[in-house]
């Protein structure tokens, strides 16, 4: 009998060893990251989950989730007083390649001991390509006592592209098989504060905030701020945004859920909703007016334009007339864009426009798209089409004397310049679900006065 074999704790080596990794992990995001404070997270994350964040990014709350929660399995202590026969110990190693690792060096200090697991690696072929020894990843290995190999698993990345599959290779009673599952990313948040002393590149450098978060940045606030004339030495930011990982490796930045910027003394906040049910989100303000232009400028990417809303002499009729809308230059065939939310209220020929299409919006707004060569396959009168979904393609119909976009834009059916025209914001969120996204809201502007407490905190410190 041998003494190992009386475990004193009713959990699993598998459940210390989850255990243990979710510590490392939580505690050692410190170092990796300017989290304010492991408590502040605990906070955030306990928040989040409490104020339902979930239906916000089904693409997130869609991913597995980890579980930690297994049955714990008594000790059986027959088989622990068994001499000799007893529960096989395993334990599981995890190691990072290193630059100039071998296969053999690697499966050492993984503390596998195992022939047939190290002839199977190098014959087959999924084991063997998806096992790249890649200096700085990192490989998690399940052996026993005798070094045999129960199990091995690491990301796998596919030429530079971002892991998000898992190699598993794991013995069965025929032999080891290899195969590659999605990979069970774990969702994060964090929490990041900035100041900006150039650009604000520079001061998400500074705090160690992807690129990928910074130009969500811009995009969320770029209503208010123009990000590339309006920054100010002393300017600041909060930022919450997701992260995934897998087994403690960082995978991808993930969408930024809240932000709160100071530009020249003036605070703008902006929060993520997404409708449950729906699959598409928008940033708010924290009164729970939208930040996303009701309409596009253009209805049709990198163009020009050919003839500008105002009095001319009509190419055709020769005479002066208004023009009512804007032409913008494109090659015939060129992809033409809803410019806004809508419902499709004309497809069809209208004499001088050609092929034409009328959106009705929200409100009083409608936009005109003539001249096109044909329309978008299925679009039919009453469709609804949300901002960017494509209508139709440039083309010459009707009055034109080259392919163009004849763009109009209309309140109360009245045609306005869209050039300059006041374009409203997107239509702010229904009564309905203004209450629960207020919930959201308040939450995260908790979030940020705790951000803001701890950041004032700090710089009175460094002083
Ligand atoms: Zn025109």
């Amino acid at each position: 009998m041998r003494a190992a074999h009386f475990n004193p704790y009713p959990i699993s080596q598998d459940n210390f060893m989850h255990l243990s990794l979710l510590l490392q992990k939580f505690f050692g995001l410190s170092r990796k990251s300017r989290i304010v404070s492991a408590s502040a997270l605990l906070l955030t994350l306990c928040a989040f989950g409490a104020a339902g964040f979930a239906p916000m990014a089904p693409d997130a709350a869609d991913l597995p989730v980890k579980a930690i929660t297994e049955e714990l399995q008594l000790p059986n202590v027959a088989d622990q007083l068994a001499d000799g026969e007893g529960p096989e110990q395993t334990y599981i190693n995890e190691e990072k390649i290193r630059p100039g690792d071998s296969l053999a060096s690697l499966l050492t200090r993984l503390g596998v001991d195992d022939d047939a697991a190290a002839a199977f690696i190098k014959s087959d072929r999924t084991a063997h390509d998806a096992l790249q020894l890649k200096a700085g990843k990192t490989v998690q290995a399940q052996v026993n006592e005798d070094g045999e190999l129960k199990w091995l698993t690491t990301l796998v990345a596919d030429n530079g592209d971002l892991p998000e599959k898992s190699l598993v290779i794991s013995r069965s009673s025929n032999g080891f098989k290899a195969s590659e599952a999605p990979a069970r990313l774990e969702r994060r948040l964090e929490m990041h504060s900035g100041d900006i002393k150039s650009s604000l590149f520079a001061a998400t450098d500074t705090a160690q905030i992807p690129d990928s978060v910074a130009s969500q940045i811009v995009d969320m606030f770029s209503t208010d701020i123009d990000f590339a004339s309006d920054l100010r030495r002393g300017d600041h930011f909060e930022v919450v945004y997701e992260t995934f990982w897998q087994n403690g490796e960082f995978v991808r930045p993930g969408r930024v859920l809240a932000g709160e910027f100071t530009n020249a003394g003036t605070t703008y906040q902006s929060v993520w909703y997404q409708e449950p049910g729906s699959n598409q989100g928008s940033y708010y303000g924290v009164d729970g007016r939208s930040l996303k232009k009701a309409f596009l400028k253009s209805p049709i990417a990198f163009t020009r334009i050919s003839s500008g809303f105002s009095m001319r002499l009509h190419p055709i009729l020769g005479i002066w007339k208004q023009h009512k809308g804007v032409d913008f230059a494109a090659p015939a065939g060129t992809p033409i864009h809803a410019s806004g939310d809508g419902v499709v209220d004309f497809v069809g020929q209208q004499n001088g426009y050609g092929n034409v299409v009328v959106l009705k919006h929200w409100s009083n707004y409608s936009t005109a798209y003539g001249h096109m060569s044909r329309f978008a396959p299925k679009l039919r009168k009453g469709m609804r089409v949300s901002q960017g979904d494509i209508i139709g393609y440039v083309g010459m119909t009707g009055w034109a004397t080259g392919p163009h976009l004849h763009y109009e834009f209309r309140i109360n059916q009245e045609p306005r310049d869209p050039m300059t025209v006041h374009i409203p914001n997107a239509q702010p969120l229904a009564a309905s679900e203004l209450q629960r996204f207020k919930t959201v809201a308040a939450d995260m502007t908790h979030r940020f006065a705790l951000l803001m407490a701890d950041r004032k905190t700090t710089q009175v410190a460094s002083r």
